[in-house]
């Protein structure tokens, strides 16, 4: 019998966790150094009690950066066979969490299944499932239904929810009075959104919030504030929509500490690249420094099949500044569902903006890889190079397609490869070019 409800409740009563102790381990923490950071709320360790094969991974700006992949079947593209490949190939790839975005079919199986199998954390947005569970129209769903879905998913193991708690009837009004130029762009949201509209109450994430507090608690799920008013493009980046939904997940974070429940908070969005570090501050500043999760940020609009690229230059600023998990971005964005190939992509991308980022902030070793790359390329050992790159399989690739004349170098500068005649020069050689 657990003598803790979450790891912030064990936290707090000074219990090393099974989690915590593994968690300290990866980050080179020692237990009692990350103790403190659990317990206020500065770092989560997302871990249903009812996730048996999880890898637990701590999610905090101290810490390495995070990624997530949202993978999940959609109408059009419903094969959950494919999804499954997909999932084992991010966590493959490095991916720490998967949130699982489905909104067809039986969706119960696959998240199980996930749950059984996958030990990266897994995330959810209930509001999604609610619609296909019950298999009734939005209007037709009550305050109840959304609730019990929340139970649902936390009884069956997940061990973040995304939900859009901080949006209120006030936002009705705001949506309509600032005119925003894409309105709300959170899938989540939207539908919070117009089952607001279309039923004339109050956001049952907010209203019963305690409740949700209360279920959060029992499994340890954490709670991933959902930001429904995140600008979807520059020009809606750090409004009074943003900033004031922002204002209450701090209140709501607040609450849910009381509770001793865990809680990370959603970011932007699309944003200019000179904004982002001043969000990441203001965030932390009015959410306590709970760790902030954000969904890009993509720092320009008209780059559709390049959104990977858009959103790891936002994502790498965000972190550098405080971002503690970046959501991948893949060039499928706001194009399609993604396929492998765009999973895979937008993979790399995101490992590319959270290692960036995490040399920056000065994460502990994050560097030394970097050298030993460095130290591999000053020699051209190509061996060495690949066991240092962040996808061996596409460098090694790219190098085998355009074979060097001499194997010392590669085909872009032959000969007059600047490595080569420094190592031959400094070794008192002759240097022959021609
Ligand atoms: S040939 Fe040019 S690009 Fe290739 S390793 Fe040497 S210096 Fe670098």
């Amino acid at each position: 019998m657990r003598e803790y409800a979450t790891q912030m409740e064990a936290a707090r009563k000074g219990i090393i966790t099974e989690e915590l102790r593994n968690v300290a381990k990866k980050e080179l923490m020692t237990p009692q150094e990350l103790l403190p950071f659990v317990a206020s709320g500065k770092v989560v360790i997302c871990a249903n009690k009812n996730h048996k094969c999880l890898d637990p991974q701590g999610v905090g700006s101290m810490l390495k950066t995070k990624i997530n992949v949202n993978l999940g079947v959609s109408r059009d593209c419903k094969d959950y066979d494919t999804e499954m490949k997909k999932v084992m190939e991010a966590v493959h790839m490095g991916a720490h969490a998967i949130m699982d975005l489905s909104s067809h079919g039986d969706t119960i199986p696959f998240r199980c299944k996930l749950i059984a199998e996958c030990p990266a954390m897994i995330g959810t947005v209930p509001v999604y499932d609610s619609i296909i569970h019950y298999q009734r129209d939005l209007s037709d769903l009550s305050a109840r239904d959304f609730i019990d879905v929340v139970r649902l998913h936390a009884e069956n193991g997940v061990d973040f929810v995304t939900l859009h708690c901080g949006i209120t009837r006030k936002t009705i009004e705001q949506i309509k009075l600032h005119k925003r130029k894409m309105n709300i762009v959170s899938r989540g949201g939207s539908l919070v959104f117009a089952w607001m509209c279309m039923t004339g109450e109050e956001n049952p994430f907010y209203e019963y919030y305690d409740e949700i507090l209360d279920i959060c608690r029992e499994y340890d799920v954490t709670i991933s504030l959902g930001d429904a008013c995140r600008p979807g493009c520059l020009a809606d980046a750090s409004d009074v929509c943003q900033i004031e939904e922002l204002v209450r997940l701090g209140e709501l974070t607040k609450r849910a500490w009381e509770k001793d429940v865990q809680v990370m908070v959603e970011g932007p969005g699309h944003m200019p690249m000179d904004q982002i570090a001043a969000n990441m501050k203001l965030q932390q500043t009015i959410c306590n420094g709970a760790p902030f999760y954000v969904l890009g940020p993509l720092v320009t609009d008209i780059a559709p099949g390049y959104d990977h690229i858009t959103s790891a230059i936002g994502g790498a600023i965000a972190a550098s500044a405080g971002a503690a998990f970046l959501c991948y971005v893949t060039p499928a964005e706001h194009l399609a569902l993604p396929n492998l190939d765009d999973v895979k992509q937008g993979i790399i991308a995101s490992k590319i903006a959270a290692h960036a980022a995490d040399i920056a902030k000065g994460v502990r070793d994050a560097r030394k890889i970097d050298d030993k790359m460095a130290d591999a390329r000053r020699v051209l050992d190509w061996e060495a190079q690949w066991e240092c790159a962040i996808d061996p399989e596409t460098a090694k690739a790219i190098r085998a397609d355009r074979k060097p004349e001499h194997e010392d170098t590669c085909s872009m500068c032959g000969k007059f490869c600047a490595v080569r005649s420094m190592n031959k020069a400094l070794a008192g050689e002759h240097i022959d070019i021609l």
